[in-house]
């Protein structure tokens, strides 16, 4: 198999087949990552495309899944993505799910027609990282979307019978708009449903913008504490329904939690509990993160 530079892939896709269609990300501009820094983005050659699927069609009866990397393959054109699945079905016949990263701006140019015809190829559950939805953050991070682009996209992804899977960044409005950013992300959840919901901790990684912020005074990740009440707040105000998942177990959190909404009471009490069970140093505490 081909991967060139760091590749990622969500923790839930530990067993799924990664298949390289394109390399880095083609927006690269989100003032928090580090991930695909050190790679120009480009797709992949089609015949190294081809030579790995011919290395996985050896275990083509046990492959019902296939996921593209790497940070945005949905940026590929309608007609591209139809062209990737078709070779995917005439090595993999069982596959029944293809899903990637995708973004806001990936979606932009692709209509409800475009998506319908990609869901049927077999697109679906594709992981997006809302971020949030607060709007202020959205231009303070340079997510390249706005909260509008959000509940136009989103809708026409559902509008398309696409599943999704949303990341969420708990401390990335800071001190002042957590519970502005909490509230408002939850809003745009509540109305354009996810299958699943990830809070991940903001971590400052060098050589990000996000860093040279932090070292001019000008951003403060939050406390542990903060961290965790807006985690509270976040899960307070969801809505979802009762067999969408709340995957809060991601390395970077403060406390572990993960459940259907169908326990959101139980969840909430947990998370309630390792905040009260908190100390003061420990409230206070700016833990650095490291790593992906
Ligand atoms: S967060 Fe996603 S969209 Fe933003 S630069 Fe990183 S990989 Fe690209």
């Amino acid at each position: 198999m081909h991967y060139t530079g760091q590749t990622f892939r969500p923790p839930r896709e530990a067993y799924t087949p990664l298949l390289e269609v394109t390399v880095g990300c083609s927006y690269n501009q989100c003032t928090y990552c580090a991930m695909y820094k050190d790679v120009t983005y480009r797709k992949a050659p089609e015949e190294q495309v081809l030579a790995d699927l011919r290395e996985l069609s050896v275990y083509a009866d046990r492959i019902d899944r296939i996921f593209l990397e790497n940070g945005d393959p949905f940026i590929l054109s309608t007609e591209e993505l139809l062209e990737i699945a078709d070779r995917i079905y005439e090595h993999l016949p069982n596959v029944e799910i293809i899903t990637c990263y995708a973004s806001i701006v990936d979606l932009k140019n692709k209509t409800v027609e475009d998506l319908k015809r990609l869901r049927k190829a077999g697109y679906n559950q594709l992981y997006i990282g809302i971020e949030t939805a607060h709007d202020p953050t959205l231009k303070k991070i340079k997510k390249g979307c706005t909260q509008a682009d959000e509940y136009r996209e989103l809708a026409k992804l559902e509008e398309a019978g696409i599943d999704w899977i949303c990341m969420v960044m708990a401390g990335i409005a800071g001190q002042e708009d957590s519970f502005a950013h909490a509230d408002e992300t939850a809003k745009l959840l509540n109305t354009h449903q996810p299958l699943s919901v990830s809070p991940l901790t903001t971590t400052v990684h060098p050589g990000t913008e996000l860093a040279r912020m932090v070292a001019d005074g000008e951003f403060q990740t939050l406390t542990e504490g903060e961290i965790l009440e807006e985690e509270i707040r976040l899960l307070e105000k969801l809505d979802l329904k009762p067999r969408a998942l709340f995957f809060g177990i991601h390395s970077y959190n403060t406390a572990p939690v993960i459940g259907r909404f169908s326990e959101k009471e139980e969840m909430l009490a947990k998370l309630r509990g390792v905040l009260e069970g908190m100390s003061e140093a420990e409230r206070n505490a700016r833990f650095v993160r490291t790593g992906y």
